[in-house]
């Protein structure tokens, strides 16, 4: 993963599989991230709440601020104002708070509902019936947050089968959710491939991809 993507080639990717490429921009110091924005990349994704809002302060204010991180309920007021898209929205408590703060702020905040795919790595993420329950049940009462779409993460690993099936599941699981769209449920997003696995995500149905490294390079403080 050596290679850098030139503005050109994002350009390409994005027209070619109809996607929306995010910068993940977590390390990056601000005149960085404003070089990378010069060549048109408007979509920045971070994932903490600390790193982000000074970035936002200080950088052009039409940039898309993504959140991607584990998100901490307390936290979530900081972002409330300005946040994007939340990527990561893991339980039904951290979407009652969301709400609430998307309410204070008069606005509504758009969501992903973060899915555990990668079974034995990631501690984080919903399972199907939590999905379920807070799209047939919690959602009812929030009126500040709308579900756009669905995120997850694969396996860290070279096996690309088990990547594969990983991200087609998701893709399922997707599509499952278009049955129960209503005016806070749009399935529109699938948020899935990183720098190392993207195209095997574009090949399944993923609609946005979360990179860094291949458009800023290794990150040497061992973030992840
Ligand atoms: C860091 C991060 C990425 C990007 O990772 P790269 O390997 O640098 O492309 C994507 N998604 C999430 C949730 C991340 O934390």
């Amino acid at each position: 993963m050596s290679k850098k993507l030139s503005s050109e080639e994002i350009q390409k990717i994005e027209n070619d599989y109809s996607c929306r490429v995010i910068a993940v921009s977590k390390t990056r110091d601000e005149n960085t991230i404003l070089d990378v924005y010069k060549n048109g990349i408007k979509d920045f994704g971070e994932n903490k709440v600390q790193e982000l809002e000074p970035k936002y302060e200080s950088l052009p204010k039409d940039i898309k601020w993504h959140f991607i991180g584990h998100l901490q309920r307390n936290k979530v007021k900081y972002i409330a104002p300005f946040v994007y898209l939340i990527h990561s929205v893991d339980s039904a408590r951290l979407l009652r708070e969301i709400n609430k703060q998307a309410l204070k702020n008069d606005r509504i905040i758009d969501c992903l509902l973060q899915i555990h795919i990668a079974r034995e790595e990631t501690k984080f993420g919903l399972d199907e019936n939590e999905l379920f329950a807070i799209l047939n049940e919690d959602l009812k009462v929030l009126n500040g947050v709308r579900i756009k779409g669905l995120m997850g993460m694969a396996t860290n690993t070279e096996d690309h089968n088990k990547v594969r099936t990983e991200f087609r599941a998701l893709k399922n699981l997707f599509d499952k959710c278009k049955d129960l769209e209503n005016e806070k449920v749009e399935m529109e997003v699938l948020s899935m491939g990183m720098s190392q696995d993207y195209n095997l995500a574009l090949e399944e149905g993923s609609n946005m991809i979360r990179i860094g490294t291949a458009i800023f390079g290794p990150r040497n403080d061992g973030n992840e």
